[in-house]
């Protein structure tokens, strides 16, 4: 038998997460698509039919059975179950039935987020999370979508990253609704976000007593980039209101100072989560004063450093591995289980996707060893996706996407992810040739 050195548990999560809006394609009804007309991606177009799930998601979950998937995340699109104010649209829900079914018979287990960045055109337009309404309407619409099909699946998380959404959304001004540095506007979605999932935790349980609900968060290492007080506090300061928020939230306690004092408490969020979904890409160095070489909010990457492709504007950031230690022992303090739930790298060639996989998994095991209780792992993603802002720039498929004929093309890493699931681990001769980049005498870096 060959020896495995890095193995895994056999009831071991590998899967793959993918969201409605960047695969499903067709989207008319929700806020991401006017954002789309107005003109505010960068690379011009939009998600088009994306990946055309909507029509036939069952060729991609023919691709998830031929690499050994055990399991996929997916998201339901909100503007199509409700594309008006408590209008149902019994179709989309039949859509998704099928949808799930498929995946579950192709063995599966399917894992769905309620919000993945997008909503209803309606639900923008009373002020998304910013209108007081909006953990109600919430609940009524996870209520809806657990009547629906809480017989098929039993693992829901309601919201993707509200962390990005709010800084995306109201600080640096890459998300719909556009705004830019409105700090109370951006803690107040946030906390917001908060009570909707706290309303969709008791909505989904209400149906369903043993469904496990949880959410899943994006963490970042945010690295000071001289040892200097103002670096420093500036990382630390990223670190308390990116990262570790929902965990303060989560666990009932107020967010540390100056925070508690800016930021809308949630008492109601208090140990409300069954599971923690992990998403980690990146580290990102902070470099105060602003401005000079650093970005918005004295944010870069320094060039020599592991990097996939760049965005149009910026560098997407450093791919490091380390980063999933990072979060997992941030997010031990839940004590719940917990899911690396998206990791990956936009990677056009695939130069520095297998090291990734193959490193952030190194990782992930080691912090399993140490006692944690990691359940899986979900790569980002299955099929190259459109990605947001920036487009069909940033390609981070294990299966490359011609946006012409349709046709999939494996990468490289979609074989080794497919090796490393039949195996339930990682073999020698691969961590000897992806364990370390630099032996490999090529360029990670950016350029
Ligand atoms: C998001 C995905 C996105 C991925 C790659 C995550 O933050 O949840 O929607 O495509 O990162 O940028």
């Amino acid at each position: 038998m060959r020896a495995i050195p890095i193995s895994f548990p056999n009831d071991f999560l590998w899967g793959v997460s993918t969201s409605s809006h960047q695969f499903e394609g067709g989207n008319e009804f929700n806020q991401w698509k006017d954002w789309e007309r107005a003109g505010r991606i960068r690379c011009g177009g939009g998600s088009g039919v994306a990946c055309d799930w909507w029509r036939n998601a069952e060729r991609d979950l023919d691709l998830c059975r031929d690499l050994g998937l055990n399991a996929i995340r997916i998201s339901l699109e909100w503007s199509r179950i409700e594309p008006a104010f408590a209008r149902w649209n019994e179709d989309a829900l039949r859509r998704y039935r099928e949808i799930i079914v498929q995946a579950k018979q192709r063995g599966m287990r399917v894992f769905v987020t309620l919000h993945h960045f997008t909503h209803p055109r309606w639900f923008e337009a009373r002020g998304g999370f910013l209108d007081a309404e909006a953990p109600r309407l919430f609940y009524h619409y996870a209520r809806q979508a657990v009547r629906s099909l809480g017989d098929l699946v039993t693992d829901w998380v309601t919201f993707n990253e509200p962390n990005v959404y709010a800084a995306f959304g109201y600080l640096f001004g890459e998300f719909p609704p556009g705004r830019v540095n409105e700090m109370n506007a951006a803690l107040g979605a946030y906390a917001a976000m908060m009570q909707a999932h706290a309303a969709a935790y008791d909505a989904i349980h209400e149906e369903r007593p043993d469904a496990k609900v949880g959410m899943a968060v994006h963490y970042v290492v945010f690295e000071p980039e001289r040892d200097d007080v103002l670096d420093r506090q500036l990382a630390s300061a990223y670190d308390t209101l990116f990262n570790r928020a929902p965990l303060h939230y989560l666990l009932g306690e107020p967010l540390p100072l100056p925070f508690a004092l800016m930021a809308p408490s949630v008492p109601q969020a208090a140990g409300k989560i069954d599971f923690i979904g992990l998403n980690v890409y990146n580290r990102l160095h902070v470099r105060f004063p602003l401005g000079e070489k650093a970005g918005p909010g004295g944010i870069w990457v320094p060039p020599h450093l592991p990097q996939g492709d760049r965005g149009a504007v910026a560098p997407y950031g450093e791919a490091y591995p380390a980063v999933v230690a990072a979060a997992i022992s941030t997010y031990a303090a839940l004590r719940c289980p917990m899911y690396v739930m998206e990791n990956g790298v936009p990677d056009r060639e695939d130069r520095i996707r297998p090291w990734v996989l193959v490193n952030s998994l190194k990782e992930l095991r080691r912090m399993w060893q140490l006692g944690h209780d990691v359940r899986g792992y979900f790569h980002w993603s299955l099929v190259d996706n459109f990605e947001w802002s920036e487009g069909w720039g940033l390609r981070f498929g294990l299966y490359e996407l011609d946006l012409e004929s349709g046709e999939r093309r494996a990468r490289p890493s979609a074989a080794l992810y497919r090796q490393i699931i039949a195996d339930g681990g990682i073999r020698r001769e691969t961590l000897e040739q992806w364990g370390d980049l630099q032996s490999r005498g090529e360029s990670a870096a950016g350029d």
